[in-house]
């Protein structure tokens, strides 16, 4: 594979940008390589920064289960704990917590005596009890994520948010609904499910999303009971519960059966954006397991890094901003995978 770009101007930069993504040719791995590659240290087990078929992986220990999900029981995964030290070539990693999903990695690299971290997907916004607590690292070289770069996304409170999603949830109760929630089934799915108040009606989940809960159980994520769309499950939701469901296209048509529905949708702006499309949709509730703008400039500012790449999302706009505003000398980074979450 041919270097097309460095990701620094010094050639002695820790990183380099191939057309397999991000490559520390010092220690001989990528990071979340988009092609196979030898070694991918893995940030996390969203399915743009964790693909099949890599030689070896390396993730945080919790989010291991979540990885063998993703990309097969048989891969060959070494976990390390957060703060757990690894030597490979002359370069020490450690990996962080990033706040985003079970198990979600900063991934810390220091080489003759410089650091440099690599954030992955990253929330510094809201910490919640689904997520290991985003970290705040110092470094002096920064390779950050923008998902949501731009100074219009400020995310509300998420407790206020998960009232207006019981107060949505009751409204359709007392008319004889059943509440549905297309919500991504890895992170989104099991963050809502540890804040729901199972006191106020039956919960379901359905699709992908269910493979992922007893990890997360497993983990310690306090996750209440949840019904299948089996027929027990059918009767307890209809008219009353509350329906957690990852889908794409077409109304799954066991969903007939627990008709009349409401549906919402809770997202950053992708997930709201496609879910008004051909769907009638009552509610939007924003939550989002990235960092809004406020979250990202956080992570900028803890970092005390000098120089700061920005990748995946608003890349240009983010940039310019540091660049002109916070005077850091900064960069936007192509060829790292698109964006799967919201
Ligand atoms: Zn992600
Ligand atoms: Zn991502």
């Amino acid at each position: 594979m041919g270097f097309n770009q460095f990701v620094g101007p010094n050639e002695s930069d820790i990183l380099q940008m191939t057309s397999a993504g991000l490559y520390c040719p010092a220690g001989g791995f990528h990071i979340d390589p988009s092609k196979k590659v030898h070694l991918a240290v893995t940030t996390h087990a969203h399915s743009d920064h964790a693909r099949r078929g890599m030689g070896g992986y390396i993730c945080a220990s919790s989010g291991e289960p979540l990885l063998r999900q993703r990309v097969g029981k048989q891969a060959e995964i070494q976990a390390l704990e957060f703060g757990q030290g690894l030597r490979l070539g002359g370069v020490g990693i450690t990996l962080h917590p990033a706040g985003h999903i079970l198990g979600s990695a900063q991934v810390r690299l220091e080489l003759k005596g410089r650091v440099t971290v690599v954030t992955g997907d990253y929330n510094a916004t809201h910490a919640h009890a689904a997520a290991e607590p985003w970290e705040p690292l110092e470094c002096d070289f920064l390779v950050t994520e923008s998902t949501f770069g731009l100074p219009v996304y400020q995310w509300p409170d998420p407790a206020l948010v998960m009232d207006d999603i019981h107060h949505w949830w009751r409204f359709n109760q007392s008319r004889g609904r059943t509440s549905i929630l297309p919500c991504y089934p890895l992170g989104k799915t099991q963050r809502i499910l540890s804040s729901l108040d199972p006191g106020q009606g039956p919960i379901g989940v359905a699709g992908p999303a269910r493979a992922f809960l007893p990890h997360y159980r497993a983990a310690g994520v306090s996750l209440p009971e949840v019904h299948e769309l089996d027929e027990s499950g059918m009767a307890a939701l209809k008219g009353r519960g509350l329906l957690l469901i990852s889908f794409s296209g077409e109304e799954p048509p066991a969903l007939r059966a627990l008709r009349p529905l409401s549906y919402a949708a809770v997202s950053g702006w992708l997930q709201i954006r496609s879910a008004r499309r051909g769907r009638d949709v009552d509610r939007g509730f924003v939550l989002s397991d990235h960092s809004d703008w406020n979250g990202i400039l956080r992570c900028i500012r803890c970092s005390k890094a000098r120089r700061v790449a920005v990748t995946h999302g608003q890349t240009e706009v983010l940039a310019r901003y540091l660049r002109e505003t916070m005077g850091i000398d900064s960069f936007p980074l192509g060829h790292y995978p698109d964006n799967a979450s919201d």
